[in-house]
């Protein structure tokens, strides 16, 4: 089974597809984690991006496309999660046609829904956490950047939720619930 979690950044998609990774030994394929890994590493692309990120930005389709597409010629053990990816439209087209060239096919794209507020909450929230834990802190989970992610989400990203529900595959689960909660609707949807 192969799903895309759709949402705003906070949404909780990252950590929905952990546990959809734990419980059901799915891949989750993360945009933004392999961007950041990037950086980390020091790749030329991952130097490329590190600004856009910061500033709350869509990196380019062709990057992360890109970077789709070589997991996707990798091993697919349990059907993919594609968290994060895709966040255009033409990223979607991208995706769809990548998917026919390995003769899998998308079975539903999961909307989570939330507000903003909590959006914010939960994103100062992360944020607050890793700091107390000595961890490193996202550059882009600050309130300046989560005003331009959100609104890259609002322009750019929430046309997908259009997109899928014309192609039949569209499902809405409640993302403000406990993890616990939302993780059971997604089980629900998924069968
Ligand atoms: P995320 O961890 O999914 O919130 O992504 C963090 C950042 O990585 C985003 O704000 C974008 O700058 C970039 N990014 C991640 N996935 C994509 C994507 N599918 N398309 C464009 N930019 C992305």
């Amino acid at each position: 089974m192969n799903i895309i979690l759709l949402g705003p950044p906070g949404a909780g998609k990252g950590t929905q597809a952990k546990r959809l990774v734990e419980e059901r030994g799915m891949t989750q394929l993360s945009t933004g984690d392999m961007l950041r890994e990037a950086r980390t590493s020091g790749t030329e692309m991952g130097k490329r991006v590190a600004e856009v990120m910061d500033r709350g930005d869509l990196v380019t389709d062709e990057i992360v496309i890109g970077l789709i597409e070589e997991k996707l010629a990798g091993p697919q053990g349990g059907g993919f999660i594609f968290d994060g990816f895709p966040r255009t439209l033409a990223q979607a087209d991208a995706l769809g046609a990548l998917l026919e060239a390995h003769d899998q096919v998308l079975d539903v794209a999961i909307e989570m829904q939330v507000n903003d507020d909590v959006l914010v909450e939960r994103i100062v929230g992360r944020a607050e956490e890793a700091r107390a834990a000595g961890q490193p802190v996202r550059a882009d989970d600050n309130e300046e950047s989560l005003r331009v992610r959100l609104l890259a989400y609002y322009k750019q990203t929430a046309p997908l939720i259009g997109y899928y529900h014309a192609k039949g595959l569209l499902q809405v689960v409640d993302g403000l619930g406990e993890i616990d909660a939302v993780a059971a609707d997604i089980k629900a949807v998924l069968g």
